[in-house]
């Protein structure tokens, strides 16, 4: 079967591989891709193996022992470490992870997929992983109503509208206008910086200055959640004087667990959260790395793969 893989950093190349071997193989449809594809594709990731190596991890698809569609999920916690003892499956010790939905077919345990409902759009479906990682985000603040999102990625813009879906009063700050106007499409109010302190600051960009901005609009006695991963082994200077002073809550937000995925297909499938909007028109396996590496800014659109194509 045909797959994408990345055989060195900056480097993917489009080959047949083995057919894959696992619990259950799944016939991918649709795999989305995002900012953490990109710098796998840049320079590796933690959850990458050694070269040459499969990635992709928004996928959905069909299985083919019983042929249902079903969600890919990313992930499977070990259930018995301490973090997800103590409830907290997202930051599991011992992940297994799975990636690879950039190919005609994935093999994936039982306990990573979840059955969609019938008619929902592959493409669609996919989004439920990065969803899910915004639902959980929602969950690592608080219940305030003034919030504010940093960054109208596609991280940002979903997180925007789940605070919108709650009732929240929503600010998102983004230097370009057309994520400002999408965002304001969503029922946010979009500016191009901060102009005044929140009581909820997620932070959706993943650059250690915007961690530290964030943190800097933060109300007194507020909370801030950081949402967007930094480049391995930088560090963020954050503003001593608030952070005591005003006693601010940082907090970061990782992944998700099985329920957060479950809850982001049923916002998908009920149409609460509508990606449609987000997602660029279905590429093949040979346009990926030419669609990944094409320069960002303009509006926030995620790219999906149909491996068929
Ligand atoms: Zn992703
Ligand atoms: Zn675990």
């Amino acid at each position: 079967m045909r797959a994408a893989v990345l055989t060195a950093p900056g480097t993917l190349e489009v080959m047949d591989v083995p057919e894959p071997r696992g619990e259950v193989l799944v016939e991918v449809r649709a795999a989305t891709a995002c900012g953490t594809d990109l710098k796998m594709l840049r320079h590796g990731h933690r959850v990458l193996g050694p070269y040459p190596a499969r990635f992709g991890h928004e996928m959905a698809g069909v299985r083919l022992d019983t042929g249902d569609p079903v969600l890919v999920g990313d992930s499977a916690a070990c259930g018995s470490c301490a973090p997800c003892l103590a409830g907290r499956a997202q930051i599991c010790r011992d992940m297994t992870w799975i990636l690879g939905g950039f190919a005609e077919r994935i093999a994936a345990p039982e306990a990573a997929l979840h059955t969609l409902p019938p008619g929902l759009d592959f493409a669609v479906a996919a989004v439920a992983e990065p969803l899910a990682a915004c639902i959980h985000a929602v969950a690592r603040g608080t219940d305030a109503e003034d919030c504010a999102v940093l960054g109208g990625g596609t991280m940002g813009l979903m997180l925007a509208r789940l605070l919108v879906l709650e009732g929240r009063s929503v600010t998102l700050v983004d230097r370009h206008p057309e994520r400002r106007a999408q965002a304001t499409g969503l029922g946010a109010v979009a500016v191009e910086r901060f102009d005044r302190a929140h009581a909820l600051v997620f932070e959706a960009v993943g650059r250690p200055q915007a961690w530290a901005d964030a943190v800097g609009a933060a109300a007194p006695g507020g909370c801030v959640v950081l949402v967007g991963g930094c480049p391995s082994g930088t560090a963020a200077p954050l503003p001593t004087g608030p952070l005591h002073y005003e006693e601010l809550d940082v907090r970061g937000a990782f992944h998700h667990d099985r329920l957060e995925v479950d809850r982001a297909l049923w916002l998908l499938t009920r149409g609460q959260v509508d990606p449609r909007e987000l997602l660029l028109p279905a590429i093949g396996l040979g346009e990926l790395a030419a669609a990944l590496q094409a320069p960002g800014g303009g509006a926030a659109r995620k790219i999906v793969v149909d491996p068929s194509r």
